[in-house]
């Protein structure tokens, strides 16, 4: 679940209130706020999204008890999904994005299907690509 928006990080720039599916965040003049805490469904977008890392989401349903936001922030964990996904700028990476069996299987040599290929270019290039041989 949303936990807090570091406001010292945040720009106000909009990209949160923009993506949230469940429209859990406002835009206040200097930064974002968290206005329906309840309606999160830790989908992780907006860290994702988040240009400056302010953002950061629990990974328990519930929201946290005694919940040390500067420990937090002092941890380097701020960003570390994106990161771990290789977003950057708000945007995914081209290629495999966030799929890890299909990370795995570029490691190991595989490589995308021609572009004259077209259906296995775009089965390739969704979530569970990894259901064809
Ligand atoms: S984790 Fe998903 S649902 Fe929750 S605030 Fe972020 S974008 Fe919205
Ligand atoms: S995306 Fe990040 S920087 Fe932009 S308004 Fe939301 S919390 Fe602030």
């Amino acid at each position: 679940m949303i936990e807090f928006i570091d406001e010292t990080s945040c720009t106000a720039c909009g990209k949160c209130v923009e993506i949230c599916p469940t429209d859990v965040f406002d835009l206040a003049s200097a930064s974002a706020i968290i206005a329906h805490k309840e309606d999160c469904t830790s989908c992780m977008n907006c860290e994702l999204y988040c240009p400056h890392d302010a953002i950061y989401v629990s990974p328990l349903k519930d929201p946290e008890v005694g919940l040390d936001r500067s420990a937090i922030i002092a941890s380097g964990v701020m960003g570390s999904y994106r990161k771990a996904l290789h977003w950057a700028d708000g945007r995914g990476p081209s290629g495999t994005g966030d799929n890890w069996a299909l990370q795995l299987r570029e490691r190991q040599g595989e490589r995308p299907p021609p572009p004259s290929d077209k259906i296995r270019t775009q089965l390739y290039s969704v979530r569970d690509r990894n259901l064809i041989g």
